[in-house]
C-alpha cells in the first residue's frame, strides 16, 4: 500500500501531490511504544490526552479535537460507522481488545522507520512522565524491538532518555564518582542507540545556562543531587547542573540529539519552552557535529522554524501538535514550512499508547503536507518534480541525514 517514491519521471500521468503525500512510506523519528493491556474506560480517556485529570464534569476525551478525530477516521477499522458516538467507539474497542486495534491501526500508518524513545520510567504518556499512581506501567508498553514485530518488514531504532540514563546510576553512585559512572552508562546506551532524548524543558526549561559545568561544579551537583533523592525509589534528575551536564556529555558523541520543546503535560512551564531560549546553546554546538531534532514544538511552531533556518544543524516536527490539534493541524503544518528550509522538517508522530494516536498523527499529517505542496505546484509556484522531492525528503531522507540512518 504505502511505498518510497522512486523512478518519479516513469510516472505518466504524474500521480498527483496529495495522493503521493497519501501514500508515501514515512519515517517516524519520534514516537513511543504501544500500550499493550486492554484499556478501561477511565484510562482510555486519561491517556488520550496530556492532562493529568479527566475530562470534568462527566465530559469525554471523544469531544476533544483528537477524540472527534478517533470517531470520524479510527472507527471504519473498528467495524463503526464514521461519526459514532464516544460509547459505541469505546466499547467496540474494549470488545476487540488493545492489541487486536493495533493490528488493525498500526499497519495502516505506512510507518516503516521507528524512531522510538525508550526513556524508561515507570509511567509515560507520550511527552513526559505522569503520576506515579497512574494504571499504565512500562512493562505494558512495547519495546522498540516489538514495534516493528507488530508490522512485517518495519524497523524500529532506540533513542536514550538522557535524564533516565542519569536516574538509571543514582543508587550506585557517588558524588565524585557520578561524572565517571554516567559517562559509562551513557557509553553502554549509546552502543545500541541511534540517539539522543533531552527533556531539559521539562526538568528546567529551554532557559539554561548554556556553558558546560566544570568538574568541580559536577562534584558539588552531585553531591547536591544524591543527598535531595536519597530516599527516592526513582530519583527525578532535575539538578540544574547536573542536566547541563549529561546534556554535553552527549554533544560529544555527535549524534543526533531531540528536544522536547513547547506542548507537554501539566509538568512544564510553556514560557519556558520555547526553544529560542535555547539559542546560546545552540550557537555554542554548530561545530559538534550534533544534530539538533526540536521535537513538537506547539505553540512555537515559527520560533523553531526560524531556528532551523539559522543553524545548520536544527531541524524541527509538528509531532503530537498535529495529532491533538486533529481538524486544526493543517494550520500547525502549515507553519513548520514557512521558514524552515524543506530539508530541515521531519515527520514525528510523537505517539504514546493507542494505536489511534499514531494512525491520527500520520494521517493528519499526510493531509496536510500533500495539501500544501499540491497547492504550491497548482499556483505554479513550486515545480511537480521539486514537490515530490521535498516530500520525499520530509517523509524520510530529513530523519536518515539527521540521524546519519543509511538507506534500507
Ligand atoms: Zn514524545
Amino acid at each position: 500500500m504505502y511505498e518510497i517514491l522512486s523512478n518519479i519521471e516513469g510516472m505518466n500521468p504524474p500521480i498527483s501531490i496529495i495522493d503521493l503525500a497519501n501514500s508515501i512510506e514515512l519515517t517516524d523519528h519520534h514516537c513511543h511504544g504501544v500500550e499493550k493491556t486492554n484499556l478501561e474506560r477511565a484510562d482510555f480517556e486519561i491517556i488520550a490526552t496530556e492532562s493529568d485529570w479527566p475530562e470534568p464534569n462527566g465530559m469525554t476525551i471523544f469531544d476533544s479535537p483528537v477524540g472527534i478525530m478517533m470517531r470520524a477516521e479510527c472507527s471504519g477499522f473498528l467495524g463503526l460507522p464514521k461519526h459514532c458516538s464516544p460509547d459505541d467507539y469505546f466499547e467496540r474497542r474494549y470488545e476487540l481488545g488493545q492489541n487486536k486495534v493495533t493490528q488493525l491501526l498500526l499497519p495502516a500508518t505506512g510507518i516503516k522507520t521507528f524512531l522510538i524513545d525508550s526513556g524508561a520510567p515507570p509511567v509515560n504518556t507520550g511527552a513526559e512522565v505522569r503520576q506515579e499512581s497512574s494504571a499504565f506501567s512500562h512493562n505494558s508498553i512495547t519495546t522498540f524491538k516489538e514495534m516493528a514485530e507488530i508490522t512485517p518488514g518495519t524497523s524500529a531504532y532506540e533513542i536514550v532518555r538522557l535524564e533516565s540514563v542519569a536516574e538509571s546510576i543514582a543508587h550506585k553512585t557517588s558524588a565524585a564518582t557520578f561524572a565517571n559512572d554516567f559517562a559509562a552508562a551513557l557509553a553502554t546506551a549509546a552502543v545500541h542507540a541511534l540517539g539522543f532524548k533531552s527533556i531539559i524543558a521539562y526538568r528546567y526549561g529551554l532557559d539554561f545556562n548554556p556553558a558546560r559545568p566544570s568538574e568541580r561544579e559536577v562534584v558539588v551537583a552531585a553531591g547536591e543531587w544524591l543527598e535531595a533523592t536519597a530516599n527516592q525509589p526513582r530519583p527525578r534528575m532535575n539538578h540544574p547542573v547536573l542536566l547541563r551536564h549529561i546534556l554535553w556529555e552527549a554533544v560529544d558523541y555527535g549524534t543526533a540529539i531531540q528536544f522536547h520543546v513547547g506542548y507537554g503535560d501539566s509538568d512544564i512551564v510553556m514560557h519556558r519552552c520555547d526553544p529560542t531560549q535555547m539559542t546560546e546553546f545552540l550557537k555554542m554546538t554548530v561545530d559538534s557535529g550534533t544534530s539538533i531534532t526540536l521535537l513538537h514544538c506547539y505553540p512555537f511552531i515559527r520560533e523553531a522554524g526560524y531556528l532551523a533556518q539559522v543553524y545548520p544543524h536544527v531541524y524541527l516536527d509538528t509531532g503530537a501538535a498535529a495529532h491533538w490539534t486533529g481538524l486544526s493541524s493543517a494550520t500547525i503544518v502549515a507553519q513548520s514550512v514557512e521558514m524552515a528550509p524543506m530539508s530541515k522538517v521531519l515527520f514525528s508522530s510523537d505517539a504514546f499508547g493507542l494505536p489511534e494516536l499514531y494512525y491520527i498523527g500520520t494521517l493528519v499529517w499526510r493531509r496536510a503536507i500533500g495539501s500544501i505542496l499540491d497547492k504550491w505546484v497548482q499556483s505554479d509556484g513550486l515545480g511537480y518534480q521539486d514537490a515530490v522531492k521535498y516530500l520525499n525528503w520530509m517523509a524520510n531522507d530529513n530523519a536518515r541525514r539527521a540521524y546519519r540512518l543509511l538507506p534500507e
